[in-house]
């Protein structure tokens, strides 16, 4: 029997959702007529154009480029005439910088040629993945140069993929791991390289036996004496996804509070971010397309898509034959920690995991009411924290009272929310909580 790695503290089992797409290949979602890029798609300040109004632009030509502070650049997802330099509909805010392309429909797709990294150095290596734009691509959108990075004083020995994709409905990692196996092991050979390690951890939940099988054939045949690529069966439980836990699940090291994952000799990344290394790095592609799981009963066809970034939701709806009658609510990203959007006019990022398009039957409507003290909450955390005593606090208007219960550890993964007879909407509490609260140095 296979030895199933977990975490030991907490989560919970939602229902799975992945039937919808799981088995469905990835399709190119073609180019719509007009692009929207927005500047600002990773942590740290937005970019800065390259471009003006009525500029020509070739397809992977950069368009925006950081002048100060962490960052990387953005690159025209097709050809075509710069349209705007203005602003957008933004998932998160109300409207922000950006680039509009009108698409050339009659340009040629640019055909790669592959390059031998093997004879490049770790610094050069390092400078390509800053280049092609690359950023975490299913989190907070995180310079992947920077935490390719760690400080000299963390040494370093072991590189974790992230392969359990743990949210439900979400099957684009899946996706990639099935059909792409042989990149994203190649890319973690490149990430291995450039950290100057030779340990690789690839986590996979084991409610998805095919990408396990891919991924350890994968590494097998590129199987290298210098490389030690692993891949391992993880229990099927969220949040497996989350740094801290899967560290725990893989290497069995615990991350101290307030620590990054290089505390404990560890750099994590996931397993598409290493396919678009591989395409960075081998291709000199940047990173302007991303596959997606675009889900949920409110779609009349959900799909797994390759997405150039800048595409908008409506065309995403044209394209998979538009919504059903019963459609509710639109959300970016997993039920458990994604966010719901009330525009289809806003472009999808490199961030973008997925769009859900849920129904009356897979949303819960119940209001919320008084805490019963039923513990549950607490069970369910990951990280031991106490989300009950917080929404009390808040309510009480006490908010920067809260730091005592450790809020700047959350993760706002959902779980205690998921749990909780009375409804109670503690991952709002939480972060209400963060914003009075002092946050420890
Ligand atoms: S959202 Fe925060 S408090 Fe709630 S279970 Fe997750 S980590 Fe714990
Ligand atoms: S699960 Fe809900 S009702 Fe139970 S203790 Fe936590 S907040 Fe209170």
């Amino acid at each position: 029997m296979t030895t199933l790695f977990t975490f030991p503290k907490g989560g919970v089992h939602p229902p799975e959702s992945k039937k919808l797409t799981a088995d469905k290949k990835i399709e190119v979602l073609p180019t719509p007529s007009e692009l929207e890029i927005i500047l600002g798609q990773h942590i740290g300040a937005p970019c800065t154009p390259t471009v003006a109004r009525k500029t020509e632009v070739g397809e992977g030509q950069m368009i925006g480029e950081v002048l100060k502070g962490l960052g990387v650049p953005v690159h025209a997802p097709a050809a075509g005439k710069i349209k705007a330099v203005s602003s957008s509909a933004h998932p998160l805010q109300v409207k922000a910088p950006s680039i509009t392309i009108a698409v050339d429909a009659e340009a040629q797709p640019v055909v790669y040629d592959r390059n031998e990294w093997k004879n490049e150095d770790a610094k050069a290596l390092l400078e390509k993945v800053k280049n092609a734009g690359i950023i975490g691509i299913g989190g907070a959108g995180f310079p992947t140069h920077v935490k390719l990075s760690p400080p000299s004083t963390a040494p370093i020995d072991t590189l974790v993929l992230n392969g359990a994709e743990c949210e439900p409905y979400i099957t684009a990692d899946h996706r990639q791991m099935v059909e792409h196996a042989d990149e994203i092991i190649e890319g973690s050979k490149i990430i291995l390289r450039i950290l100057g390690i030779n340990n690789c951890l690839i986590g996979v939940e084991n409610n998805k036996p095919d990408a396990i099988a891919a991924l350890s054939k994968a590494a097998e045949k590129a199987a290298e004496p210098e490389y030690t690529i692993e891949v391992r069966a993880l229990e099927v439980k969220y949040p497996q996804g989350s740094e801290k836990q899967l560290i725990h699940s893989l290497t069995g090291r615990k991350v101290p509070g307030y620590a990054l994952p290089s505390a404990v000799g560890v750099v994590v990344q996931n397993v598409s971010t290493a396919k678009t290394i591989y395409d960075g790095v081998t291709l000199d592609k940047p990173l302007y397309e991303k596959v997606i799981t675009v889900s949920g009963k409110g779609i009349a066809r959900p799909a797994n898509l390759l997405v150039k970034v800048g595409t908008r939701l409506a065309d995403i709806v044209d394209f998979l034959g538009g919504t059903t009658p019963e459609l509710q609510k639109v959300v970016l990203g997993g039920p458990m920690m994604g966010f719901a959007v009330s525009s289809l006019d806003i472009p999808i990022t490199k961030t973008t995991s997925s769009v859900l398009f849920l129904t009356e039957d897979e949303i819960d409507t119940t209001p919320h009411s008084q805490c019963i003290r039923c513990g549950w909450c607490l069970d369910a955390c990951p990280m031991g924290l106490e989300p009950k005593e917080v929404g009390i606090y808040v309510e009480a208007n006490r908010g920067e009272d809260t730091e005592q219960f450790g809020i700047f550890e959350c993760f706002e993964c959902g779980s205690c929310a998921y749990v909780c007879p009375a409804k109670r909407p503690l991952v709002q509490f939480v972060r209400l909580a963060k914003m009075k609260a002092k946050r420890p140095q």
